[in-house]
């Protein structure tokens, strides 16, 4: 094993970073290509909008990662890989070869309303908060109220601006989803259970069954897609396009394919994406890299059962949910805080 690449800085290959800066990888010449030295840590975004953290206290700089762990940065984003000939491509023209290679490129959001290109994708993040850097957003709404975008209801109307969020379903799902419902009412959001928006037009406009209203801004938070060049690349998917992996988040069809994160489905223990699971797979991708390039055999990984959820309500206020446990209170969002803010400090220097 000589070369491993690693695609995306995601949760997963954070947590990889940390655990080759505390002890490097010998043996193996690790490269990561990602297209942003320094990107912006997606549990603090809601956070960022609100007005909470500056963009400094929630950015991660990437590249000086790297540079503890004795990994190549390379900044880029891959939109193809050869299978075959262990190639990844990247946008501008040029090529990776790589011995083992670890997708982490997270999802992106879903995109076959029509209009959807009159409207802002919450993902990729760092080009979400540019376009509403500095802007006076009065009137917004938003398509899906998953926690991303209730998180970013609340946010956006404590920061002023009247949000309207609009949802398919007639309630929110989850055992947490009565507190999210009031949250939202008391946090001033227009929230529009079972209104399912049809089209997004000139304005831009929101077409919601006989209803037409026009906003400023119109946000996507509709769910979790698969990046396109997955599938296209040859390896097994699932029905959504998402990479089947083994309990090694090795690829179902090609074992030299580790896949991690939002962007992977494990065949044997499918489970929720999100960036809690991402971090865990990460700790077992570290493991897993060291016994590869010593030749041990690779061990699984097990997700866990249950994990925490805390969902900020706009103000320094957060609902928790764990199981079929939930609360809520100032106290669950300092929590959040001190859990985003030690994720943080544990991948700086
Ligand atoms: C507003 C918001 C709030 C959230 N809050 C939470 C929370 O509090 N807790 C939680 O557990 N989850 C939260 N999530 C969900 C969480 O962000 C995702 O589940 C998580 O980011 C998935 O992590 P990942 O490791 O798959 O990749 P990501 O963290 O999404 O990172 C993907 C990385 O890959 C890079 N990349 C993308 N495409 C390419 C490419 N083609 N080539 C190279 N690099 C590429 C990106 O630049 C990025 O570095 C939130 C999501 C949103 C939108």
């Amino acid at each position: 094993m000589r070369r491993i690449l690693l695609v995306g800085a995601g949760h997963a290959h954070l947590a990889v970073l940390r655990s080759l800066a505390k002890e490097a990888l010998y043996g193996a010449r690790v490269t990561l290509v990602t297209p942003l030295a320094r990107q912006i840590y997606s549990g603090m975004l809601p956070g960022v909008v609100a007005g909470h953290y500056g963009l400094q206290e929630s950015q991660i700089d990437i590249e000086a990662l790297c540079g503890r762990a004795y990994v190549e940065f390379a900044a880029g984003r891959v939109d193809a890989l050869d299978l075959q000939a262990r190639r990844a491509s990247l946008d501008d023209g040029s090529k990776l070869d790589y011995d083992a290679v670890s997708l982490n490129p997270g999802s992106v959001v879903e995109s076959s309303l029509p209009g959807a290109e009159r409207t802002l994708a919450v993902k990729p993040i760092d080009e979400f908060l540019a376009a509403i850097d500095g802007k006076r957003l009065v009137r917004v709404a938003i398509i899906g109220a998953g926690a991303a975008g209730a998180e970013l209801a609340m946010a956006l109307a404590y920061r002023g601006a009247a949000v309207t969020l609009y949802s398919d379903r007639p309630t929110l799902p989850g055992v947490a989803g009565e507190r999210i419902a009031l949250a939202l009412r008391r946090g001033r959001v227009d929230f529009r259970p079972g209104m399912s928006v049809s089209a997004v037009e000139e304005g831009p406009t929101i077409i919601a069954g006989p209803s037409r209203q026009e906003f400023d801004i119109v946000i996507r938070a509709t769910g979790s897609a698969a990046p396109a060049w997955i599938a296209s690349s040859g390896l097994m998917v699932d029905g959504l396009g998402f990479a089947m992996v083994h309990d090694t988040l090795q690829s179902v069809s090609h074992p030299e394919v580790f896949i991690s994160g939002d962007c992977a489905t494990m065949r044997d223990a499918p489970h929720p994406r999100s960036g809690v699971y991402a971090v865990r797979h990460g700790e077992s991708l570290a493991v897993n890299f060291r016994s590869l390039v010593s030749g041990k055999p690779l061990e699984p990984y097990l997700p866990q059962a249950r994990a925490l959820v805390l969902l900020s309500c706009g103000g320094r206020y957060a609902i928790a949910q764990r199981g079929g446990w939930t609360a809520e209170g100032a106290w669950a969002w300092r929590w959040k805080d001190w859990i985003d803010r030690r994720w943080l400090s544990s991948l700086r220097g």
